[in-house]
């Protein structure tokens, strides 16, 4: 079996593990990257970027990039009830550049970070070939196997940074325990329709007959809509068939019922997704970091993901860079990130879990505290501190310019 060796091999080449690819070799590490997908034709979830990944981008360097390839700036997200705005939350009142929530393609994020990295010559990305196992010196890890049979590579390192999503298989390999937070009692049927004329410009959550409907644009010719269903509720409805199903959701979303008449035409045009939060116990151990989705999984409330992933690579960033100036990749060097990040992500689960059953719980108690606590919550300081914490997390993140060196 061949090998190389490296200072850093990133499993993954995410949102996260990209970003943090970019940060390491921008510091002069010499880093590998392995992604499992051999083309940008890659099953993305996510179009909605937060002012805060925004402004990480643009310290990365790559906003410009991406912005020139596409994306729609939405400018509020509101929740309309029975045709009432209840909430009305408004980007516009954020800080500039950033005051405005980015939808794009997921591709176009990937495509922008990937030819960043592609102009690093320190950083080596290994496409089309999935990590399979770990190589461990006693306890510690040195390294990871990519590819099988006479195609398995072997790839040693200071630290290998397992960025390779919700199901991690290096985190399993890694024999980290994980665990999920019933945050989100709910499933999502996942589709898009053409939006001929009627953009919204927003991020909207429709509650009317029956269970509540996420919609926004989705670049450039689309409205990405979420039906969401009670736990489980899916396969219940599914089995009285596509005109009853697509009867429900035209129910739901009154001023889209035609469009979702005319597309809708099979249950084949709905993806149900598996949406669960959850943390792994712990994010590192020696010799391996986890970041993103594998460290920490959340649902889809409040457009959280593509903004924590991002966070997590500029704040692992100088934890990783001390490790390998002082050539300690030791649990408690590379703990340091979790120590940081971890109060943080309690607190965006904890958000999401309040804002899910805000939004989407039903029942006649829910119904009519609904339009009494949004109301409460627009005229208090609270709106300001919610919306601040959702645009930019809990506590600010900036990349260490200080360590780049390209
Ligand atoms: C329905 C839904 C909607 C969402 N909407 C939003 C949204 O609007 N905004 C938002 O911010 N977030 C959203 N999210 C969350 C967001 O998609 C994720 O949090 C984000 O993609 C995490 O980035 P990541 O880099 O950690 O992981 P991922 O994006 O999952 O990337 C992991 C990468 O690792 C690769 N990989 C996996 N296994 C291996 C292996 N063994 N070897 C090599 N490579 C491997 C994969 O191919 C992938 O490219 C949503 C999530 C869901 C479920």
């Amino acid at each position: 079996m061949t090998s190389m060796t490296t200072d850093f091999c990133v499993v993954g080449g995410g949102p996260a593990g990209l970003s943090l690819a970019l940060l390491l070799a921008r510091s002069g590490a010499d880093v590998v990257v392995i992604e499992r997908a051999r083309s940008f034709d890659r099953e993305y979830r996510g179009e909605i970027l937060q002012p805060g990944a925004l402004e990480l981008l643009d310290q990365l360097g790559v906003l410009p990039e991406i912005r020139r390839r596409g994306g729609y700036e939405l400018e509020r997200f509101q929740l309309v009830d029975h045709g009432r705005v209840l909430m009305d939350v408004d980007y516009r009142s954020l800080r500039k550049p950033y005051n405005f929530l980015l939808s794009l393609p997921q591709r176009i994020l990937i495509e922008a970070l990937h030819l960043a990295c592609s102009a690093q010559e320190n950083l080596h990305l290994i496409d089309g070939s999935s990590v399979n196992s770990l190589i461990f010196d006693e306890d510690r890890v040195v390294g990871a196997v990519h590819g099988s049979g006479d195609g398995a590579r072997q790839v040693y390192a200071h630290c290998v940074v397992a960025a390779d999503g919700r199901y991690s298989k290096v985190r399993r390999l890694a024999g980290i325990e994980y665990d999920r937070i019933e945050a989100f009692e709910h499933d999502v049927l996942w589709f898009k329709i053409p939006a001929d004329e009627r953009r919204v410009h927003e991020v909207r959550v429709y509650r009317d007959a029956g269970s509540p409907v996420l919609l926004h644009d989705s670049y450039p010719d689309r409205l990405q809509v979420g039906w969401t269903l009670p736990h489980k509720g899916y396969r219940r409805i599914a089995e009285r068939g596509i005109e009853h199903v697509r009867g429900e959701i035209a129910k739901a979303v009154p001023p889209y019922a035609d469009a979702i008449r005319e597309h809708i035409t099979s249950l084949t045009d709905l993806t149900l997704l598996d949406v669960f939060s959850g943390t792994a116990r712990q994010w590192a151990r020696d010799g391996l970091v986890l970041i993103g989705d594998a460290a920490h999984t959340h649902g889809p409330i409040g457009a959280q993901g593509l903004n924590l992933a991002i966070q997590d690579a500029v704040t692992v960033h100088p934890v990783l860079m001390r490790s390998l100036n002082t050539r300690n990749d030791g649990v408690a060097v590379l703990s340091e990130f979790e120590r940081q990040r971890r109060p943080s992500i309690q607190k965006v689960h904890a958000l999401q879990s309040r804002q899910g059953k805000a939004m989407l719980s039903a029942g006649p108690v829910a119904d009519a505290i609904r339009p009494v606590a949004a109301k409460l919550l627009s005229y208090t300081p609270l709106y300001r501190k919610v919306l601040n914490q959702i645009a930019y997390g809990d506590r600010p993140v900036r990349v260490h310019y200080e360590l780049l060196v390209a």
